[in-house]
């Protein structure tokens, strides 16, 4: 077990939106469990159905039901683990997370950045597995192995892909990387598919990539794969 304090701190960001609360206890407790402990985690809220969005000024942020219990929840858990630090956007970014993993890279400083996306959940070694691989190879960038799960929670199949990321076999939170490559390439965009091979598109082919060789991911496969919600 590694003790608070010791190594590098590592921020996790978790974009969450109008999600399950059976997802939310998952995720966050797979946090919990990590070998690794020495992480912030930034749950950023995207906003609501009722929050304004880029194309409608209108709306008037009024809350909804379930985002009142996804704070209601998200405050028991920073109260008793101050690793979390919960947060909600005014506006509605949409777009699978884009907006709420820049605003926790952009108000943090950590060296090592890495994601979680609420309906996903981390196997115990996640955190500790992609930190000894990006710091041991010195890249940039590492990633991990991921098992696929469909809506009756049974496995349908695991990716590992020790080679240079390529589309449509990477995925957002089987991904550690450096704030160098921010700094160097810009934070996430707005796009309509992929956001997540939108960013890394930016750091290869010259990225200098790692991979832990083995399955520390849990990915649960919607119909059509999507982020969006409501
Ligand atoms: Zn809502």
């Amino acid at each position: 077990m590694i003790l608070h304090g010791s190594k590098e701190k590592i921020l996790i960001c978790m974009p969450t939106y109008h999600s399950k609360m059976e997802w939310l206890v998952r995720s966050v407790d797979s946090l919990h469990f990590q070998t690794y402990n020495n992480f912030d985690c930034y749950v950023v809220k995207d906003g609501c159905s009722e929050s304004c969005t880029f194309t409608n000024f209108e709306k008037t942020c009024i809350e909804c039901a379930d985002c009142k219990k996804t704070r209601i929840f998200f405050e028991k858990v920073c109260k008793a683990d101050p690793r979390f630090k919960f947060f909600t956007l005014p506006v509605h970014h949409s777009g699978a997370g884009w907006g709420p993993r820049n605003f926790a890279i952009m108000n943090t400083h950590h060296n090592y950045i890495a994601y979680l996306d609420d309906d996903n959940w981390y196997e115990k070694d996640h955190i500790e597995s992609l930190y000894k691989t990006i710091t041991k190879t010195k890249s940039d960038m590492c990633y991990t192995g991921t098992r696929l799960y469909d809506h009756n929670k049974k496995v349908i199949g695991e990716r590992i892909h020790n080679d240079i990321p390529k589309a449509g076999y990477i995925d957002t939170s089987e991904i550690m990387h450096t704030r160098y490559l921010i700094e160097k390439h810009g934070g996430w965009r707005y796009v309509k598919k992929c956001n997540d091979w939108d960013i890394v598109s930016r750091w290869v082919p010259d990225v200098k990539w790692s991979h832990t060789n083995k399955v520390t991911l849990n990915f649960f496969l919607r119909d059509g794969c999507g982020i969006h919600r409501k």
